[in-house]
């Protein structure tokens, strides 16, 4: 899918990345992330001087008013860097909170929290999963909101709350319905600034060696007697679910077009290694047949990704997240585990230095590993692919 705005914008956008963030990765990989903030904030500021700033937004809220399929292809783009969606001010969870502000939001709330988002003034968080209930079942948790006159008072554990370190708010999943019938009925989105009272950030989780601060950090938070006015209800009370199923759709596209720009780099690297090292005088790895099956089943895996994520896309686009729900799943197990696949061989071509913190790739072999667990693992989508397929042959299996 093509037009010329998305053209034009495209090509600046990969001169940007190129000429102005991938220098930067040095930095990003050796440096405290907040002593980078100064240095990320003037770039930002060149990225709206440029015109291409928030290009997943509309228009009148500053952004760029491209489609979701448009949004997929800038998406890979930014891939390339660690840091291209942050800059261009749509990395995650901040991009999903703009959607359900968006969709959800009254024209309070949009004041309050989505405009100052869409400006890059303030960032987000979404404190959903919880350290005693398994997270791939998102209707079951304990996080309780219960109704004191006009407020929420919420009480309860969240986990990897990716961002909150330096968030302005959090839009929290709760209990609000505990006696509705069906579980998918008994959940709320609120939004809680988190200088309320009662919003305890305990920690920062380390993962696969990085502490995390800032942007790049993922909170552990106790709500304690956390009350907010019950006006913070986003949409309506024992809707949480269904928002996060509406947020999950463009958000998988999001991550798996970010996964294709990882695998395009890595991919790069990769072929560019296999050509110049050498094995022998005259001998560069790239002559050697299983190096040359890492370089042809990576391309066609990425090849295959892309049309497949570009497919689904478009279906989201016209008809809507549920009637897509299908290529949604197959997506996010079959990227995740692609862009595992392309790291791992371009790791092993270049050795001992692939191994090396010199490279961007160990810091994507770290991170990326949980593209195969967050917004669903793996086994959760097959499963969901398998049960659409035995539904048709009248086997029914619930969850
Ligand atoms: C880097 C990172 C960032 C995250 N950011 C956020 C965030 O910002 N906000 C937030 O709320 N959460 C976030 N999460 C949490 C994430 O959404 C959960 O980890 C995910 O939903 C899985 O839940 P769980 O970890 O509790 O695993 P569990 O639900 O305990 O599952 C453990 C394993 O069991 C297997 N499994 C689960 N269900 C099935 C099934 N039906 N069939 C077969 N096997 C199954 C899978 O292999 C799975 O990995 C993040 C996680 C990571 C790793």
């Amino acid at each position: 899918m093509t037009s010329e705005p998305l053209n034009c914008a495209l090509e600046k956008i990969q001169a940007f990345v190129r000429d102005e963030v991938l220098p930067l990765e040095e930095d990003f990989l050796h440096r405290p992330f907040r002593e980078l903030l100064p240095q990320l904030e003037a770039k930002r500021k060149s990225v709206k001087a440029l015109g291409l700033w928030a290009p997943h937004l509309p228009k009148e809220l500053g952004g760029q008013g491209f489609s979701l399929p448009e949004f997929a292809r800038i998406s890979e783009a930014l891939g390339r860097s660690p840091l291209g969606h942050y800059l261009f001010n749509c990395q995650a969870p901040d991009i999903g909170n703009m959607e359900v502000l968006m969709a959800y939001g009254t024209e309070e709330q949009k004041a309050a929290w989505l405009i100052p988002l869409t400006r890059g003034e303030i960032r987000s968080c979404f404190s959903m999963t919880e350290p005693d209930f398994a997270g791939s079942n998102p209707a079951w948790m304990e996080t309780q909101a219960r109704k004191d006159g006009d407020d929420y008072v919420i009480d309860g554990r969240k986990w990897f709350t990716s961002a909150a370190d330096g968030a302005a708010f959090a839009i929290v999943m709760a209990i609000t319905n505990p006696d509705a019938e069906s579980p998918y009925a008994r959940t709320s989105q609120i939004i809680v600034p988190t200088n309320t009272p009662g919003f305890n950030r305990v920690c920062n989780t380390s993962i696969m060696g990085g502490a995390g601060e800032d942007y790049v950090s993922h909170s552990e938070i106790h709500y304690e007697n956390c009350r907010v006015p019950q006006k913070n209800l986003l949409g309506e009370e024992g809707k949480g679910f269904e928002i996060a199923q509406q947020r999950l759709g463009p958000g998988r596209i999001h991550h798996c077009m970010r996964w294709i720009g990882i695998c395009e780099r890595a991919f790069e690297m990769m072929c560019h290694r296999a050509a110049t090292r050498l094995l022998a005088p005259g001998k560069p790895l790239g002559t050697r047949q299983i190096v040359q099956e890492w370089i042809a089943e990576s391309r066609a895996e990425i090849n295959a990704s892309r049309l497949l994520v570009m497919q689904a896309a478009e279906k989201i686009e016209h008809e809507g997240s549920r009637a897509a729900r299908e290529e949604i799943s197959i997506i996010k197990f079959y990227v995740a585990n692609v862009l595992q696949k392309v790291l791992d061989r371009s790791i092993q071509t270049h050795g001992a230095l692939g191994m090396t913190d010199d490279l961007v790739l160990s810091h994507w072999y770290r991170h990326e590993r949980a593209a195969r667990i967050y917004d669903g693992p793996d086994e959760v989508h097959k499963s969901v692919v398998a049960r659409i397929h035995l539904k048709k042959q009248g086997c029914s299996i619930s969850i």
